[in-house]
């Protein structure tokens, strides 16, 4: 899935194999794998990677792909069984370094302007937090309510407008992707309609991220126009977490705690698409009556009260520790 590999890791893997080798040959002894010294070494090497950009999130990756020279090895099962405790120490060692850096969070609200944004638009402003919405030109054009709702994001310094496609693929998603060419014309076309700032995009129906070194598909049809996009210049993100409200009664598909919960997994268990980084995924629809709407601002409360997550741009993604 991810094709993102970074030398320096690569080289980290096979001394660590090298390190386990040389140990179990050097005795006898399984459990003297690992001088002090070694240990020693390996701690401060995790600590000088904070002060490197990236190479914590890259260790944390590279960590479950450790692979072990076993051949004229003896004891196999004890040189497997060491390099899996050696992986889990070096990942929870990643993890306790990650916890002390900043943490960030990204609220994304995709498809508007719809109703529901106008909503959207205020709470952002009463909470003073930053927040990200992948549009639709074809929505802002079917009424004057909603260009008007388009415009309040557009000139909100705290929203930040990306492209969404224009169409939304009509929600015939594989049909709209197997013409890459006139999917591409479709963003171009959203991009000048709604004269975005920003090569960012997210595909509709498709959680696909390509930016940087990374490229992870969820479905391979949009792969080629995503690869299209990225190719012009586009970067292209999905989501970690959804959250589901129900838009017209306001009845959420999961709580406010329960999404708050999954939030802070993310966060703290180290598995979201770039660590100390979660992306939520919501949709403007489901804030369209009040019930929806004191939802989110429950949501932003206690992420404020009980956390120090930043709310940060897209833009911004990821920040790499
Ligand atoms: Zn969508």
């Amino acid at each position: 899935m991810l094709k993102g590999m970074r030398g320096q890791t690569m080289v980290g893997g096979l001394l660590l194999a090298a390190n386990i080798f040389v140990g179990c040959q050097g005795s006898m002894d399984s459990k003297a794998a690992h001088s002090p010294q070694d240990t020693l070494a390996l701690e401060t090497e995790a600590k000088q990677d904070t002060l490197a950009k990236g190479k914590l999130a890259t260790r944390l990756k590279d960590s479950a792909k450790q692979k072990v020279d076993t051949v004229g090895v003896i004891k196999k099962d004890s040189v497997i069984r060491q390099a899996k405790m050696e992986q889990r120490r070096i990942k929870d060692s990643v993890r306790r370094e990650l916890d002390k850096l900043p943490k960030h969070i990204y609220f994304t609200f995709d498809d508007g302007p719809l109703r529901g944004s106008a909503a959207i638009d205020s709470i952002a402003k009463a909470r003073n937090i930053k927040i990200n919405v992948f549009l639709v030109g074809k929505h802002a054009n079917m009424s004057k309510g909603l260009k008007r709702d388009f415009q309040k994001y557009y000139d909100n310094p705290l929203v930040e407008c990306y492209n969404h496609s224009y169409t939304h693929a009509n929600n015939k998603f594989t049909t709209f992707y197997s013409n890459p060419v006139s999917a591409f014309d479709d963003f171009a076309k959203n991009e000048q309609d709604l004269k975005l700032q920003h090569k960012i995009i997210r595909l509709p129906g498709r959680n696909i991220w390509i930016y940087d070194d990374i490229r992870r598909i969820d479905l391979q049809s949009g792969a080629s126009t995503a690869d299209m996009l990225y190719g012009s210049g586009y970067k292209i993100y999905g989501w970690d977490v959804e959250w589901k409200i129900h838009g017209l009664t306001g009845k959420p598909l999961q709580s406010v705690t329960e999404i708050y919960n999954r939030l802070r997994n993310y966060m703290n268990n180290k598995t979201s698409q770039e660590p100390n980084n979660v992306v939520l995924l919501m949709h403007d629809d489901m804030f369209q009556n009040k019930k929806g709407q004191a939802l989110l601002s429950s949501l932003i409360d206690t992420i404020q009260k009980s956390t120090d997550y930043k709310f940060e741009f897209m833009r911004d993604f990821p920040f790499r520790y």
